[in-house]
């Protein structure tokens, strides 16, 4: 048999010739030499899978050209850099806590040129809002040291890079030993419940904002009315009592009375995380360090290569094509079998060390650039996304804040201020496995 014919053998009493061409059904078969020709015609347009074995199947024919249109499309560039979000994964809850002030999620918001801090206590899930003089960190840990001086000190603070992962934050928070847990850029979602009160808290602001009401007030109102779908409101879940506020109360139900919702917040966080996961995907990709990935920025998937996984579950850090190390969720990650094209932006190791260079290693006031260091002699520039979704770098791990405290730890050298504490010099942040 002639070399090639013999995928078409199983065909022999189907082809025929027709106007110089062979004739499969409806079908015109394409040779080898024009298949790659017939393959950038039937992707012109850049439709899917889908579509083009739909097209394909319409007018032309060669075997494997499912294949082959299929292995096209996943090295498209241009479809890569296009494609749609990924789908959601199931919920990892947090742990519900034992007891108010365990645990609490912090936020800042920003409105009419002035900076809020946003703080839920997990449990109870009583708001506390307060102006901030500035981002910088010493703003959040002032704001912070208040409402610990009433309520005690939480054994983890949950929130995102910005403000969290900056120095002087975890050198607060080791020394009133607490525990920072940063979430990845862009994807906040580890704990849906810790996310609305903080989104509450924001709706609220705004809207006392635009209705000129006092936003404490509000505040009040709202820590004292019931939780939705419970019957304790969170003042008395936090505080056991009910406060007094400008609606009348009889007074006998201002008396203290001890709650307590454990039970009730675990059944309600299974509920949530059974909705949620109806419409989830469990994403079962593990990237190895090195492996190519697409990395999503703003709205469209960009190119770069895994660097090692990030402590925290579905975490990675990875670099892309232009030398910047992120921190990212597996729903922001794809494998890819791309190569780079015009719009892909370059290596750019020189223009990456210099922004290293000029950059405060702390948090930055203006959000435009925040250096966070590394591994010694690994100093790579990490900035913040172009539309402003979230602080680009690699957080902090989990774990960090103890490892800390580990001996083996104070060889590094420091100094001692004038009150005696000891400070050390900049601490590698992030990427410890
Ligand atoms: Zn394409």
């Amino acid at each position: 048999m002639v070399e090639g014919a013999k995928p078409y053998w199983a065909l022999r009493n189907d082809l025929f010739p027709e106007d110089g061409l062979v004739i499969l059904g409806d079908r015109i078969v394409v040779p080898v030499a024009l298949r790659n020709k017939a393959l950038g015609k039937i992707h012109k347009a850049h439709l899917g899978i889908e579509k083009a074995k739909a097209k394909a199947r319409q007018s032309l024919y060669w075997p494997a050209i499912t294949n082959d249109i299929v292995t096209m499309i996943q090295a498209c560039r241009i479809c890569e850099r296009h494609r749609p979000l990924n789908r959601k994964e199931p919920l990892i809850p947090h742990e519900v806590p034992k007891y108010p002030f365990q645990k609490v999620s912090i936020d800042i918001m920003e409105l009419g040129m002035t900076n809020y801090l946003i703080l839920e206590d997990n449990l109870s899930k009583w708001l506390d809002i307060k102006k901030l003089n500035s981002k910088s960190s010493s703003s959040v840990i002032s704001a912070l040291r208040q409402t610990f001086a009433i309520h005690g000190i939480p054994e983890v603070i949950y929130g995102d890079n910005n403000p969290l992962n900056s120095q002087e934050c975890h050198a607060y928070a080791r020394d009133i030993g607490s525990q920072i847990i940063t979430s990845s850029p862009e994807y906040p979602r580890s704990d849906g419940l810790a996310e609305k009160g903080v989104h509450i808290a924001k709706q609220l602001l705004k809207k006392c904002f635009d209705a000129k009401v006092n936003y404490l007030d509000a505040l009040l109102e709202y820590n004292n009315t019931p939780l939705s779908g419970m019957n304790v409101c969170p003042s008395q879940i936090l505080m056991s009592r009910t406060c007094r506020t400008a609606v009348p109360m009889l007074q006998r139900n201002l008396e203290p009375k001890v709650v307590n919702v454990h039970a009730e917040l675990k059944r309600k966080q299974g509920q949530t995380k059974r909705q949620h996961d109806l419409h989830a995907k469990v994403r079962s990709q593990v990237y190895q360090p090195g492996s190519p990935v697409a990395i999503r920025r703003g709205k469209k998937w960009e190119k770069g290569t895994v660097v090692r996984k990030h402590s925290a579950p579905r975490s990675y850090i990875v670099r892309t094509l232009d030398g910047r190390i992120l921190r990212r969720n597996t729903f922001h990650l794809q494998p890819s079998k791309t190569r780079p094209d015009s719009h892909d932006t370059p290596m750019d190791v020189e223009g990456c060390m210099e922004s290293v260079l000029n950059t405060n290693p702390v948090m930055t006031e203006t959000h435009t650039e925040t250096f966070v260091p590394t591994e010694p002699n690994e100093g790579e520039a990490l900035d913040h996304d172009e539309d402003g979704l979230g602080q680009d770098q690699p957080g902090l791990d989990p774990q960090l804040a103890t490892s800390h405290q580990n001996p083996s730890q104070s060889a590094l050298t420091g100094r001692t201020t004038r009150a005696g504490r000891r400070v050390k010099p900049p601490m590698k942040y992030g990427y410890d496995e």
